[in-house]
């Protein structure tokens, strides 16, 4: 066992866990656990634990189905809302996922982004992703179903009394603190029921393991109040969708590479060819940022989410912005990202388009300073902005379209995600809506 393979075993005996949730994520994000008792934990580091790896979305087929889940000590987290009243605990780990052969399994969206990484890597540089995921809290029924009810009637930075769940969003960062996040901001969001938690930037892949335990904890506490948290991008129509900006940078040796104290928004050419990837490829990568047939009803002109392929140093409606912030905290701020996608693979996508952006020094042009929402389509020509895709299949397309952002997910990953986003829309195209029945159904 390593030094720290050990260290999780010891603390295991301190406090007490018995029971150790095996974490990984399919490729569509969502959560998947293998549950084994806590003195399963040495065998889980030398041996890995087999599970059917058939049984989850996008992975392989039956006849390779037996995979293995080999945690990675670094993530050992005692879930607080799980201990026992004997002060037994429950703990976790994230793991990696083991192929037939013993390799690391290519379809495994960490995998994904630890490739990507590794690139960067190469190329002398770590990456730094700060994330602020935004989601919304709605009562439930009596049966315990979810609502779109908000639990409470505040607004951007309200303070209680009317932000009555501002308890609930307490408990969450404490209960997020116990589990070693370090949490940077919290407030009310724009809409009734909406909340943002900003949590202290990591390197991509401790970020993207962060978003994972975020999104299970928000949900946890919420329940344990008779709510229901949710990340769908946009729960309520003509409201506030909830987004997950996230804010990038690159570090070297030297520090932060995105840094340049003699330039006007403080970015270095680094920083900018970085940018010009994110802006030349953010048509193909908002498939895997913006995953759901939902995320492109939050993607319209007037709710603070972007549609308008530019940057700028002001205004919110462009894709990418630039706060005021040098040196250490230099950076921008990639607004499209909404809290529904597959954190591994969103990094991994965006990342990857930066990568290229600096590999052909790409130009992000100039800021656009103007409400990009009031333009007509002749302005945005003249001024040469293109749009995100407008729907879940030009996305897919655009992804497909794409080279570099494929990829950078492998043809596995590629492949599978595609295959299950086309159909996902397709199933959608066929549907009928509550809009067009009160729309069409008396006056036809
Ligand atoms: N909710 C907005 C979005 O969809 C962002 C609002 C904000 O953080 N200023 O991206
Ligand atoms: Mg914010
Ligand atoms: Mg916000
Ligand atoms: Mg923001």
């Amino acid at each position: 066992l390593s030094k720290e393979e050990q260290a999780v075993l010891d603390e295991i005996d301190e406090r007490n866990v018995d029971f150790l949730r095996l974490q990984f994520t399919d490729i569509l994000g969502v959560v998947k656990n293998v549950s084994v008792p806590a003195h399963q934990a040495e065998k889980a580091f030398t041996e890995g634990i087999y599970f059917d790896g058939s049984s989850i979305e996008g992975f392989v087929r039956i006849q390779e189905s037996d995979m293995r889940l080999v945690p990675d000590p670094e993530t050992f987290a005692v879930l607080p809302w799980r201990s026992g009243e004997d002060g037994s605990a429950a703990g976790r780990l994230i793991c990696d996922i083991v192929d037939t052969d013993g390799e690391p399994f290519v379809g495994g969206p960490r995998q994904v982004l630890k490739s990507v990484l590794a690139k960067a890597e190469e190329m002398g540089y770590s990456v730094s992703i700060g994330p602020e995921p935004e989601f919304f809290l709605f009562k439930t029924d009596d049966e315990g179903n979810a609502t779109t009810i908000p639990h409470d009637s505040g607004g951007y930075f309200d303070l209680a009394p009317k932000d009555l769940a501002s308890d609930v969003r307490k408990e969450i960062i404490f209960t997020l603190e116990k589990m070693g996040f370090e949490i940077e901001a919290s407030h009310h969001e724009v809409a009734e029921g909406q909340h943002e938690i900003n949590f202290k930037y990591d390197d991509a892949l401790t970020t993207a393991d962060n978003i994972a335990t975020f999104r299970a904890v928000v949900r946890a506490v919420a329940a344990q109040h008779d709510l229901h948290a949710t990340f769908m991008p946009k729960p309520i129509a003509e409201i506030n969708g909830s987004g997950m900006h996230s804010h990038i940078s690159l570090f070297d040796e030297d520090g932060n590479a995105f840094a340049d104290d003699s330039d006007e928004f403080n970015l270095s050419e680094t920083a900018y060819q970085f940018m010009g990837g994110i802006l030349n490829h953010a048509p193909a990568f908002t498939a895997v940022t913006n995953p759901t047939v939902n995320s492109y009803k939050r993607l319209v002109p007037g709710y603070e989410a972007p549609i308008y392929v530019a940057w700028s140093d002001t205004n919110r409606s462009a894709l990418v912005r630039v706060p005021d912030a040098a040196g250490i905290s230099a950076r921008f701020e990639v607004r499209s990202p909404d809290p529904s996608c597959n954190p591994y693979l969103g990094y991994a996508a965006l990342i990857a388009a930066g990568l290229h952006g600096i590999e052909t020094d790409a130009d992000p042009g100039d800021p656009v300073r103007e409400d990009i929402y009031e333009f007509d389509d002749e302005k945005r020509e003249e001024y040469g902005i293109e749009t995100l895709p407008p729907n879940l299949g030009a996305a897919v397309e655009a992804l497909e379209a794409d080279e570099v952002v494929s990829d950078a997910l492998g043809p596995h990953v590629s492949e599978k995600f595609a295959e299950a986003k086309s159909q996902e829309f397709s199933e959608y195209l066929t549907q009928v809506s509550d809009w067009e029945k009160d729309r069409y159904l008396e006056t036809f």
